[in-house]
């Protein structure tokens, strides 16, 4: 098969690997939309040995149709269209049997991380770990929604986000175009906040009630502008220290952040003011199984355009540049697609 793979720093090649078989408990998943996240972005960096040597397919945001079935699988059948959840929980824990496995400790190598990813032409699947894919969604739509889609949703969802809400988007990557497009469909009225025009533009063409540079001021002046009191909810996708520094200046008191992207490890903002304003910070990572079912019928319900996150559509051959181009920040979503 044709896959990805991480050659070296920001050095991606498409190479020819055997073809991976499904063991017992798996499925193998002939893929027909794979898409770049963030955190392939980390690896592209910064590749461990295990990339450089080939020994691991990157992308975790894989959808496509059961190729074969492994041993001991019920319930799933080659043809049937399927998404990958990339976290490998254990499905045991308190919070595995609770409907919370986002958060499970026993996690075991991650697709696309750890163990073979999708972006290749097939990967292998726990059956535990695969979502259906309903049919009246498309194959990019399951690898949009299948991380970021969910990414963005879980946190606004914790968040009770509704009509009362003035919600601030930091960061309009494709998580924080996704979380505005969704706050908005959940009634409430966003400002996307974002150094990059391009990326403005977009949020305010999804619906955004205005976007504001953070490096053309101070942030928390501009807000008030429009919002006297401050945002009531904060979703933090960017994961720069600024815009963590800039919290308490964002938020009302007794507001309330969800933090979401990853950037700088330590997080650092002023606790005098989390503290007399009473702000509620809360860390948010993907989402948990059980809500995939909720994220694909809102996403119908709303009628949700997902392509309007996408910037590139491009075949595994066109890898390198797909790469290249979610390096500089300036896009959408990258997205690849198998011609079959
Ligand atoms: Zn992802
Ligand atoms: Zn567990």
């Amino acid at each position: 098969m044709r896959a990805l793979s991480i050659v070296g720093e920001r050095a991606i090649e498409v190479v020819d690997k055997p073809d991976p078989e499904p063991g017992p408990g798996e499925l193998l998943i002939a893929m027909q939309a794979s898409a770049i996240c963030g955190s392939d972005l980390h690896i592209y960096r910064n590749p461990r040995p295990a990339f450089i040597d080939n020994a691991i397919t990157p992308g975790h945001e894989g959808c496509g149709v059961v190729a074969a079935v492994g041993e001991g699988v019920e319930g799933w059948a080659v043809g049937d269209r399927a998404v990958v959840y990339f976290r490998r929980t254990c499905g045991k824990c308190r919070y595995c049997i609770t409907g919370n496995n986002h958060v499970c400790p026993n996690i075991r190598p991650g697709y696309g991380f750890a163990a073979g990813g999708s972006d290749a032409e097939f990967m292998t699947s726990d059956a535990s770990a695969t979502m259906r894919l309903p049919d009246d969604l498309n194959y990019r739509e399951g690898s949009i929604l299948a991380c970021q889609g969910g990414t963005a949703f879980a946190p606004l969802v914790r968040l009770g986000a509704g009509g009362l809400d003035r919600i601030a988007v930091s960061g309009l990557g494709p998580v924080g175009l996704l979380a505005t497009q969704f706050a908005i469909a959940m009634g409430a009225e966003v400002i996307g906040i974002d150094p990059v025009e391009s990326r403005r533009n977009l949020a305010s063409e999804l619906g955004a009630f205005a976007t504001l540079d953070p490096t053309a001021g101070e942030i928390g002046a501009a807000i008030k502008a429009r919002w006297p009191d401050g945002a009531d909810k904060l979703v933090e996708t960017s994961g720069a220290t600024p815009a963590h520094e800039a919290i308490s200046s964002i938020v009302r008191p007794l507001g309330t952040v969800a933090l979401v992207g990853l950037g700088n490890p330590i997080f650092q903002t002023s606790l005098n003011e989390i503290t007399r304003w009473e702000i509620t910070v809360f860390g948010s990572t993907i989402y948990p199984m059980s809500q995939w079912d909720t994220l694909c019928d809102f996403v119908r319900r709303k009628q949700i355009d997902l392509d309007a996150v996408v910037s590139e559509d491009l075949s595994l051959e066109e890898g390198a540049r797909g790469f290249q181009l979610a390096d500089d920040a300036a896009s959408g979503k990258i997205c690849f697609h198998f011609d079959r």
